[in-house]
């Protein structure tokens, strides 16, 4: 019998499961395996360092962003006094199963098929990779950290199945060398309706690789189309491709991420993704770390009210950010027109500091009240249409 039972050891998963082992609890976590999870892999330094991760991880380290307008205009931002963090999947997922494993967790590879209760008590039923056979795991609590499109979510919570998505897709190519256009140490964002009519695409570098890729809620848009036109933009159609996968991005957090008894979700699993930029792998994290405080307040406790505490947690810390960034892919996400107004925003010098600062430390910094004031007035002139864009 565990007391926790994780189905999924990506980012929020493993941390959960290593968090639960480090407070004295017996921990299985189950992942299917065999499939690397497509992802750009950037990751903040306020990651680094909650979750203890090295330089070691880093494919590379990330210096300038720029940000791309419908016309080809750019921005450069400098990232000051730090880096952006670059991770390869296919590294950094088996890197955290096996640091929580290494500090005490069962480590499991199969499926996840249901929950069977019975009077004997809660099982976790999945198809052993090795065996092919179904195997279960006696459990008092369960945490869904299967990603998008959870089937432990499906099954388990209260609207685990109407969370929408962008459908993110990439190609990982091998990087080309630094030129006029492409530089390993300069992630682009490319805001253009043509590549994206409502999210973006990016060209991520990875060191020896780099990810180019866009997402998209709209049906009808080609992805490999669309990344094919980014790529030729870019001059990087003849690069090498390595890999082409692609994958949904939630862009609603759940209203409830429990079950009221036994089951709590984590990550993307509970829809947990910063609107605008996609990011989900530092808020994943902090997903399984709440969702592991919650399981160990529930042990003690014997309230399966207190799961609700994960996304109290999370709410509490992180509820601005995201609507403050709901809003603005909301007002700038619409049409070419507001994505080159955007591009403009980010050529003042308080703007990029606000959003490096939200993006690197999550923290929403109280900068000069003067600044906020015209941040909040040329955000008011670009929406209406007051002013124009800037030309550069
Ligand atoms: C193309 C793309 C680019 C992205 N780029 C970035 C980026 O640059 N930076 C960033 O921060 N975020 C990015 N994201 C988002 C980020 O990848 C996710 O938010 C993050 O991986 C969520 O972590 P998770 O642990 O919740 O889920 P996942 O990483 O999806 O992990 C879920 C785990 O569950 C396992 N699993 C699933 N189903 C089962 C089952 N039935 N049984 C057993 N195991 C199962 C899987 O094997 C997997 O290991 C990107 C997403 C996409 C699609």
């Amino acid at each position: 019998m565990y007391d926790v039972v994780v189905v999924g050891g990506g980012p929020s998963g493993a941390t959960a499961a290593l968090d639960l082992v480090n407070s004295g609890h017996s921990v299985a976590m189950l992942d299917r395996d065999g499939r690397i999870k497509p992802c750009g892999g950037a990751i903040p330094p306020r990651l680094m360092q909650d979750f203890e991760i090295g330089d070691d991880q880093l494919v590379a380290k990330v210096k300038t962003a720029r940000m791309i307008s419908p016309t080809g205009r750019h921005v450069d931002i400098p990232i000051e006094n730090g880096f952006v963090g670059m991770v390869d999947r296919k590294d950094f997922d088996p890197f955290l199963r096996t640091r929580a494993s290494a500090a005490g967790v069962t480590s499991l590879t199969g499926t996840f098929l249901r929950i069977d209760r019975e009077d004997a008590g809660t099982f976790v039923v999945y198809r052993d990779k090795a065996t092919g056979e179904e195997a279960r795991l006696q459990t008092k609590l369960v945490i869904g950290a299967d990603g998008a499109r959870s089937k432990v979510g499906r099954a388990e919570v209260p609207g685990g199945d109407k969370i929408p998505y962008v459908l993110a897709y990439h190609e990982i190519i091998r990087a080309p060398a630094k030129s006029a256009v492409y530089d390993p140490v300069r992630c682009d964002v490319i805001y253009d309706g043509e590549i994206s009519p409502d999210f973006y695409g990016w060209i991520f570098p990875h060191g020896d690789s780099a990810s180019v890729g866009m997402g998209t809620e709209v049906s009808s848009v080609d992805l490999k189309q669309a990344t094919a036109a980014l790529r030729q933009s870019a001059g990087l159609t003849d690069c090498e491709t390595l890999r082409r996968e692609g994958a949904p991005i939630p862009l609603r957090p759940l209203d409830r991420w429990d079950n009221g008894k036994d089951v709590i979700l984590a990550g993307d699993a509970a829809g947990v993704v910063a609107p605008s930029s996609g990011e989900g792998i530092y808020y994943a994290m902090v997903g399984g770390r709440v969702a592991a405080t919650a399981c160990a307040a529930t042990l003690a406790s014997g309230r399966a009210k207190d799961l609700r505490i994960a996304r109290a947690l999370f709410m509490k810390e992180h509820k601005t950010v995201f609507r403050v960034l709901g809003s603005m892919q909301n007002a700038y996400y619409r049409s070419d027109d507001r994505r080159e107004r955007f591009v403009s925003l980010c050529h003042d010098i308080d703007v990029q500091r606000l959003t490096f600062e939200a993006y690197m430390n999550k923290k929403l910094v109280r900068a000069r009240p003067m600044a906020h004031l015209k941040i909040g007035f040329k955000n008011l002139a670009h929406l209406t249409g007051l002013v124009a864009p800037t030309r550069v």
